[in-house]
């Protein structure tokens, strides 16, 4: 293990804002993170952890240790013939496992193919794409608590799932890491085309197998989101609103066109598309722009973290002033 002062994170956050930490810590074991935490506590350092930088902002100096767990451990701990579990290290690049299960005959992650960063970060907002969140195949969360070295194994229920959220953005947030996560998936494929583009192309082509229909969701992706190494991006900048129901009934009269989507509480309305319908595709804001094909990415073109909070500020007045819905942002700032 070696701890590195000074160390850029340019090239570790997809935004690619220029940033320092103070120090730098890749560990890969439960020994060699007790190891980081003594040095962290003798130099009377904050831990913050940081995983493959996708969804975070950061400033232009991280003060304390940056923190990687890049265990890759991949093992099946318990299997019948429905189900398989996986315990899976928070190193192991998230779209990389999601092919892995598909080629072994586990299923269950197809539609959350080609999400960027690593599988310590899926529990923390709980990573969703077409309809299928990642809560549905987590059965429990192994890490430590910084404050006492603790070690820890949440069960599901225990993590407070919800959309993008969990415990780890609440309770735990900043006061602990993610070593590894059970995975239970299916052994029988289970098929969800509900999104309009899987839908469509299911009815073009027929129901896809689990392969292909992660095949599918790359497809579309890259069709509308831009790579960060091409375009620096955070992903979707904004969560979806869910507004209540009176709200709705308000806005659906002045904006009969809006896409919305009842939840079991409230209703909820894409945020890219009420940042579209006020013009801001393509929009500039100093260095950070609104990506030309999908109003909910900005892409950061040499700005620092600065430059895209203002922007994102910029973006949640103006979205507030219109419709009186205050965005939340998705990506988690560092200090
Ligand atoms: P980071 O950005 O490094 O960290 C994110 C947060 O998790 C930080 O608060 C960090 O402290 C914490 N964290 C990271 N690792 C650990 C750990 N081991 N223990 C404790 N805390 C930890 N997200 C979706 O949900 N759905 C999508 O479809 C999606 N598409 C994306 C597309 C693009 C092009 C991009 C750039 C991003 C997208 N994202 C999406 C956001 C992002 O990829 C996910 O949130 C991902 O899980 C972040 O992983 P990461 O390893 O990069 O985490
Ligand atoms: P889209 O298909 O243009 O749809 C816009 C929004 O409407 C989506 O964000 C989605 O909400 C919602 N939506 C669409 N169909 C829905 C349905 N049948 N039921 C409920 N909600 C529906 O979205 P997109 O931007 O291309 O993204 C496609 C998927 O990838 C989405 O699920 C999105 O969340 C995910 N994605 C996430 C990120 C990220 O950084 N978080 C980045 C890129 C893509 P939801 O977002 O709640 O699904």
């Amino acid at each position: 293990m070696n701890i590195q002062p000074n160390v850029s994170l340019l090239a570790l956050n997809t935004l690619a804002v220029p940033s320092r930490a103070q120090y730098l810590a890749q560990v890969e074991s439960l020994d060699e993170l007790k190891e980081a935490a003594a040095f962290a506590s003798q130099s009377n350092l904050e831990m913050k952890v940081l995983g493959g930088g996708s969804n975070v902002v950061l400033p232009e100096y991280v003060s304390g240790l940056v923190l990687r767990y890049m265990s890759t451990e991949y093992q099946v701990i318990n299997e019948d013939d429905e189900h398989v579990v996986l315990r899976v290290g928070a190193g192991f690049n998230w779209h990389d496992l999601v092919m892995k299960t598909l080629s072994e005959g586990f299923f269950g992650l197809q539609n959350l193919a080609f999400i960027p960063g690593l599988v310590g970060a899926a529990p923390v907002q709980n990573i969703g794409a077409y309809g299928v969140e990642v809560k549905e195949f987590i059965q429990t969360v192994h890490g430590v608590i910084f404050e006492d070295g603790e070690v820890f194994a949440l069960k599901n229920e225990e993590c407070h799932f919800d959309y993008r959220e969990s415990i780890f953005k609440h309770e735990l947030n900043n006061r602990a890491l993610i070593t590894a996560v059970d995975f239970r998936l299916n052994k029988q494929p289970n098929i969800n085309v509900d999104y309009a583009p899987l839908d469509k192309m299911a009815q073009e082509r027929g129901v896809p197998s689990p392969l292909e229909l992660a095949h599918w969701v790359i497809d579309v992706r890259s069709s509308k989101l831009p790579i960060p190494s091409e375009l620096p991006n955070a992903g979707s900048f904004f969560k979806n609103p869910i507004i209540n129901e009176s709200v709705f009934a308000d806005l659906i009269k002045r904006y009969p066109s809006m896409p919305h989507y009842h939840q079991s509480v409230g209703v909820k309305v894409p945020a890219g598309w009420l940042i579209d319908q006020m013009g801001f595709k393509g929009k500039t804001f100093g260095p950070v722009s609104v990506h030309k094909k999908q109003a909910l990415v900005l892409v950061n073109k040499g700005g620092t973290g600065k430059d895209v909070l203002a922007a994102s500020e910029q973006i949640k007045l103006a979205v507030y002033n219109q419709y009186g819905i205050e965005l939340e942002q998705e990506p988690r700032v560092f200090t």
